[in-house]
């Protein structure tokens, strides 16, 4: 796979989506770069729940896909939803193209908590790699200290580290080699 664009949703701070690009390039190989537009997060808005929908967000990044789009990784501060959970810290399209990310419950803040700009990115960086190994058709991992263990809570996301195990490691790999056959 060529690139992974990370797409601005609503008012994303770009220097800390410079810093997930970093990141991410370092810990799965594959070179990201920040999108210059951005995609407006309003018409995804749910009136009475006050939050976004996720799954209307995806399918919008979708349209936008260039013709050999690698994965387009959406990041937000805006809480999101799916219609049958409270909330999720993102979501994904299972071996597709496109994954979408929220900081709003990975700041310390939404806890009642002073600000942790470090642990905030940490946060965002194991939540990345989470639903782009979605995207690379891995599933969960039971290992809890695999970047691909579900988690519902941020105590759960503290647990667990940016890298995948060892299985989910050979599987990304082995979908990673087959993408790059299908584009060459
Ligand atoms: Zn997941
Ligand atoms: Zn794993």
């Amino acid at each position: 796979m060529s690139r992974i664009q990370l797409l601005p949703i609503g008012k994303a701070d770009l220097s800390s989506l410079g810093l997930l690009g970093a990141a991410l390039t370092a810990e799965i190989g594959i070179p990201c770069e920040v999108m210059a537009g951005g995609l407006d997060p309003e018409p995804s808005l749910h009136p009475e729940r006050r939050q976004y929908c996720s799954i209307d967000i995806l399918s919008r990044m979708q349209e936008q896909l260039a013709p050999n789009p690698g994965r387009l990784l959406g990041v937000t501060p805006l809480d999101l939803y799916i219609p049958i959970l409270t909330f999720v810290f993102g979501e994904a399209q299972l071996d597709g193209s496109c994954a979408v990310v929220s900081t709003h419950r990975l700041r310390q803040e939404f806890y009642g908590l002073p600000p942790d700009q470090e642990l905030l990115q940490g946060r965002l960086v194991k939540e990345s790699i989470h639903e782009l190994g979605h995207t690379f058709g891995l599933t969960h991992s039971d290992n809890y200290c695999c970047a691909m263990a579900a988690s519902h809570t941020v105590e759960l996301i503290d647990l667990k580290s940016s890298s995948l195990c060892t299985d989910c490691r050979a599987r990304s790999r082995a979908a990673l080699s087959r993408s790059s056959m299908e584009a060459s």
